[in-house]
């Protein structure tokens, strides 16, 4: 197969348009059948038609056929035998031109093109097209880049009885043959359909109707969830049309959960897919709920953002996604009951930032040398998602509001339903700004790796600050200084309680700067605060409007186990919790102090999203791989403790309680696992604890990676619970079992079981390594850098960088796992892919050695 390189795309954009395609799809077999029939018309036309008459003319079209029955160019038959991979060779092209391609294609079960599943619990099945980057060939036979769009019109032939859904509006023509109206002109990646017995909820609001899709299975979930989906869904669309002044461009809005989805949701104009998890079928938390309403509220940013103006080619992936991002993170805060999703982004998303631009394989914000489809899809990271959102908000408190939101409504007016690049974007902000952009995006956007500020601190005898200056760091290897817009907070309790313990940590004072990049020493002196009293905390960063590393003064960091537990504002306790979170990777701070931090503060953390991700830094970082193994059951112990106090003291059935439930539950050890057994026969659960379906499996897992369970208890809970969601977790539990023959079992499934979808074999994965099985597992270590070439070689991308990502064997923290991996590394025969997983990994790795010497 060829992948598309940036020339050859430029090449054919210069040569041709394209001006409709016209597709029908029969799906009437799916229930049996692993393939389905595509017809494609597609009509385009040379830009200068002058060329034609010269006979100089020749491109290509893409699709990926299992057959190719029938090829035709302007009524010439082709040879099918002429498809040259996924390349149908064009030439002796006209001014205007039709292609007509008749194929049988196959569904696939790594969520890549058609994806076919089939629900265990009833048997049906369910189809949804994801044609994300360069897999619309795997559909229908296209020109497919993002910068050939065209309009679309859509006949699906299917099953009389199923729901089928596409980008436009959908009428059943006859029993089983639905009809879509015309889209607006759509980039390829952007063609959807979703056909089976979904289960449907409608609605409208403000002349546009919305739809809600799910399994029958899920069906009354889905219903139960439909009025808060639909709420967050009406607000965010009526703040969007309020920050972007201008409508919604695509007619009907449809939200399909889908399932085994690769991703968290892709932007199908018109027609949103979702991974289905996010229909939920046991309790969840409000942080989870928040995480939900984020989703939505940034695949409709990209409405605009993507769909309506779409990137000319790929370097552009993270404007996208960074601007998806930063709106929907914005819009959540904004328009709906989660006004606190800022607090999350700091604390959770953004580290995957952080930790993504410090590491070797990381990249500007903004490439400039994307080659290729293939090597787009590795760009697609903690950068391209959480930097460039952080980065993009930098941006907004340094040109401001209005001349942000000014900026984009031109952009959109000038682009609509065409192409633009990031030149087109800073162009309209700098318009809007009367500032010129070039240089601030030099600094932020081309250059990689991330800053440190360092508050530096004189007080005088009476307790007020003398002189504060923030220095501000820059790695060796990339050493680059920003003008970060900062704010810095100074905490202290109120006045006459300084002496108190229980006194709350509140804001005192806040100065908003600009750190001067060409200052000496990469000194800012911050005169404003000069006099005024120290308090107990300088924070920068306060608002965590920078994208930077934080850290504290001496005095500042000693004192945090007893001042965090008592600072009042959410956004500052999570700039705290990332900040010490970070040092700890970084090992400026030794293990222990996070997890002294994490003992003090976690049980009275009210901010649920802040508590989840902090105590999962807790352990599935600290203990599990930076706190040497010897420490490890006491630290455990510890932590576990910590868990159950919060638990006993939430509120009975409430969020809070849950969170705790399960942080007890991933903590416990060989002492604990008789308690957690009882919760699974309705023994001293907790009051108010809803033992369901997902805390069942969750607490089976841990003790089948305890040893205290094994096959017969997960066949009985795979028997009580025969859903979708449960054959996952029964494959991670399998692979969990704590036995050598299991092990071999689940080895196999990774490295050699071609046939299972992705999502099961990844969830082999993810069972497979435990910390708690070092000595069971240890054969497996060598293996994992031997047989992943081999597997990658034979998988598809996505299902290929899923499976090798979760079998990395991260806990066997030695050298000689790092030998290991730089000796593959060292090949040059591996598959790009694999090598961004095995470097990035490996890269945690050493810091988890660096940790523990
Ligand atoms: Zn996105």
């Amino acid at each position: 197969m060829h992948t598309l390189t940036r020339a050859e795309a430029v090449a054919r954009a210069d040569l041709l348009r394209v001006d409709g395609y016209d597709l029908e799809l029969d799906l009437t077999a799916a229930r049996t059948s692993a393939e389905f029939g595509s017809s494609t018309r597609v009509r385009f036309s040379l830009r200068e038609p002058a060329a034609a008459a010269a006979g100089g003319t020749a491109t290509f079209a893409e699709m990926k056929p299992v057959a190719l029955h029938e090829l035709r160019l302007n009524g010439r038959a082709l040879d099918p035998a002429g498809l040259d991979g996924n390349r149908l060779a064009l030439d002796g092209l006209g001014p205007s031109n039709e292609l007509v391609a008749t194929a049988t294609m196959r569904y696939s079960n790594t969520g890549e093109g058609l994806h076919r599943f089939t629900d265990p619990e009833d048997g049906e099945v369910y189809l949804y097209a994801q044609t994300f980057l360069d897999d619309a060939q795997r559909m229908f036979a296209c020109f497919d880049q993002p910068d050939l769009k065209a309009p679309v019109r859509l006949v699906v032939l299917a099953p009389p009885d199923w729901v089928v859904r596409a980008n436009g509006a959908g009428t059943r023509t006859a029993p089983g043959r639905w009809e879509f109206t015309e889209t607006a002109p759509l980039a390829t990646y952007f063609v959807t359909v979703v056909a089976g017995p979904y289960h449907l909820v409608e609605d409208s609001h403000d002349g546009i109707a919305l739809g809600l899709l799910a399994r029958r299975s899920l069906g009354p979930y889905l219903q139960a969830d439909a009025g808060e989906i639909f709420e967050v869904t009406k607000s965010c669309l009526d703040r969007y049309h309020e920050l972007f002044a201008d409508r919604y461009p695509f007619g009907k809005y449809d939200q399909a959960f889908v399932p085994e989805f690769n991703a968290g949701a892709m932007e199908n104009p018109g027609c949103v897919t979702f991974r289905d998890e996010f229909v939920y079928r046991s309790a969840v938390t409000d942080a989870e709920r928040e995480l939900r309403a984020v989703v939505i509220a940034h695949e409709m940013a990209h409405m605009w953002f993507g769909d309506l103006v779409t990137m000319r080619w790929w370097d552009d992936l993270w404007l996208n996604e960074s601007f998806a991002e930063y709106m929907g993170y914005r819009v959540t805060a904004e328009a709906t009951r989660f006004t606190q999703a800022w607090t999350s982004f700091a604390v959770g998303r953004k580290s995957w930032g952080y930790a993504a631009d410090q590491r070797p394989s990381t990249h500007p914000v903004a490439p400039s040398d994307v080659a290729d489809t293939g090597l787009a899809l590795l760009n697609f990271d903690g950068i391209s998602y959480a930097k460039g959102a952080s980065v993009l908000r930098q941006l907004v408190a340094w040109v401001g509001e209005e001349a942000f939101l000014t900026g984009l409504r031109a952009y959109f007016a000038a682009h609509a339903y065409a192409n633009a690049s990031l030149a087109d974007l800073l162009a309209a902000l700098s318009t809007a700004s009367g500032r010129d952009l070039a240089g601030w995006a030099r600094l932020w956007l081309r250059r990689e790796q991330v800053n440190t500020l360092h508050p530096q601190v004189t007080a005088d005898a009476g307790g007020t600050l003398a002189r504060v200056s923030v220095i501000q760091t820059a790695p060796a290897q990339a050493p680059t200084l920003r003008p970060h817009r900062v704010g810095i907070g100074v905490y202290a309790p109120p006045a006459g309680r300084e002496a108190d313990p229980d006194a709350p940590v509140t804001l005192v004072r806040r100065v908003e700067v600009d750190l001067d990049p060409a200052a000496p020493d990469g000194r800012t002196d911050i005169p404003a605060l000069t006099g005024v009293p120290a308090g107990r905390l300088l924070l920068v960063n306060d608002g965590d409007l920078t994208y930077a590393k934080i850290r504290f003064t001496d005095a500042d960091r000693a004192a945090l186990p007893t001042v965090l537990p008592r600072v009042a504002d959410p956004l500052a306790r999570a700039v705290i919790w990332a900040a010490a979170a970070d040092a700890t990777r970084d090992a400026d701070w030794p293990a222990t102090e996070y997890l002294t931090l994490a003992i003090a503060a976690l049980p009275v953390e009210t901010q649920l999203a802040v508590f989840e991700d902090a105590l999962r830094f807790a352990r599935a970082t600290v203990l599990n791989r930076y706190l040497a193994p010897a420490l490890r059951p006491a630290a455990a112990a510890r932590l576990h403790a910590a868990c159950r106090q919060m638990l006993v003291e939430a509120t009975a059935g409430s969020g809070r309680q849950l969170s705790a439930a399960r942080g007890a539950i991933g903590c416990g050890g060989p002492a604990e696992a008789a308690g957690l057994a009882g919760w699974l026969t309705g023994d001293d659960v907790p009051a108010g604890l809803v033992v369901d379906p997902e805390l069942r499996w969750t607490v089976l897992h841990r003790l089948v990676v305890l040893g205290r369970a094994g096959e017969a208890e997960i066949a009985a809970e795979a028997g009580r619970d025969r859903s979708a969601r449960a054959a996952e977790h029964a494959a991670r539990s399998r692979a969990a079992i704590a036995d050598p023959a299991a092990k071999a079992r689940a080895w196999e499934a990774i490295v050699a079981d071609d046939t299972a979808s992705a999502r099961l074999v990844a969830a082999s994965a993810e069972g497979f390594w435990q910390p708690e099985q070092d000595e069971l597992t240890a054969v497996y270590v060598a293996r994992y850098f031997e047989q992943m070439p081999a597997m990658t070689g034979r998988r598809t991308p996505h299902a290929a960088r899923q499976i090798a990502a979760a079998a990395y064997p991260q806990y066997a923290v030695s050298t000689a796992t790092v030998d290991a991996a730089e000796a593959l590394l060292g090949r040059d025969d591996i598959d790009p892919l694999l090598r961004r997983v095995v470097v990035d990994a490996t890269d945690e790795l050493r810091r988890s050695v660096r940790a523990r010497s």
